[in-house]
């Protein structure tokens, strides 16, 4: 159980540039309450970001609004600096009137487009610190049902602009089976609502074994997630990361058991990259190009 995360596994992944002096890498989860965003975060990045609520001794005053909380931490692998920011987005879904929800979220990641741009536009441009949104998880209840109509809107209002990975939270709340049918359903519910997640991508240069990587991955979504960052005893002795019941143990690393290896491996070994370029090239993009029409040019 030790602290490694694996970002800097592949060389090849990010240029020896960004190599040297480090990169940023922006995620951003979204979910009602207690579904697991903030374990999921710490299981993710083997670091407890966030503290234990009792040690920070959070109010128990519920806040009106979605807020928007941002936690910065640097992890260094093999010589390889990561930036790592995760936008946490309490509050969301929480409320008797949720139909603004997605609002406070489509500002942020807006406003984090501005300041890129606004960097772009200076005469000294060698300093720019890119905060802009690379993936949000959007965290799906395990109703087993179908997608909520705040889930459907959330993703519809949002999908332009980020990189969405949509993933069924407590998934060791649900039998295998009911997984699999609650997947089938939110993949038509999806494709229904013309809604755009995000796709890892494999190319023609990729070797076979990358390429069988990515639909592996791909064929995983929406991700069954499973996170604790407790250790628990199996059966058998070992010490994992996992959850416990009487029947016995769902372990977090164990892909038998959740897609969480797969997520992790999409995000921080094999996609970390494309993320990033992706939110450059498509969604920064298309935002520049609207804002510019928008002033007249
Ligand atoms: P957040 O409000 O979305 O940030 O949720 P938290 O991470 O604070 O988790 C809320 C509660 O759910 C805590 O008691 C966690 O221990 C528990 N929890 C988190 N992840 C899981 C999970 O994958 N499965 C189960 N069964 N419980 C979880
Ligand atoms: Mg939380």
């Amino acid at each position: 159980l030790q602290g490694y995360v694996g970002f800097a596994n592949l060389p090849n992944q990010v240029h020896r540039k960004s190599v040297k002096k480090g990169f940023n890498f922006t995620i951003m989860v979204v979910g009602e309450s207690g579904l697991g965003k903030s374990t999921l975060v710490n299981t993710l990045f083997n670091a407890p970001l966030y503290p234990p609520k009792e040690a920070v001794g959070l109010s128990q005053e519920s806040p009106k609004t979605v807020g928007i909380q941002v936690l910065n931490t640097e992890i260094e692998e093999n010589g390889v600096r990561l930036q790592l920011n995760v936008v946490d987005t309490p509050g969301f879904g929480d409320f008797i009137n949720n139909e603004e929800s997605w609002k406070p979220i489509l500002e942020t990641i807006e406003s984090r487009f501005d300041a890129y741009l606004e960097q772009e536009n200076r005469v000294n441009r060698s300093k720019i610190t890119d905060t802009r949104v690379n993936a949000c998880l959007y965290f799906i209840a395990p109703t087993g049902h179908s997608l909520k109509a705040l889930d459907i809107e959330f993703m519809k209002r949002l999908h332009n602009k980020v990189n969405l990975i949509p993933v069924i939270a407590k998934s060791d709340t649900m039998t295998n089976e009911e997984v699999a049918a609650f997947k089938e359903r939110i993949l038509m519910d999806i494709a229904h609502h013309n809604i755009k997640i995000y796709h890892a991508q494999h190319y023609d240069c990729d070797d076979q074994e990358t390429i069988n990587e990515t639909k592996d991955v791909m064929s995983k979504v929406p991700f069954a997630i499973v996170g604790s960052d407790k250790a628990v005893e199996t059966s058998d002795g070992r010490v994992v990361r996992g959850r416990s019941y009487p029947w016995g143990t769902i372990e977090v690393d164990n892909e038998d058991h959740c897609d969480f290896v797969k997520l992790r491996q999409m995000l921080v070994r094999t996609h970390m990259e494309e993320l990033r370029e992706f939110t450059n090239d498509i969604h920064y993009e298309n935002y520049r190009t609207e804002k510019l029409v928008g002033l007249g040019y």
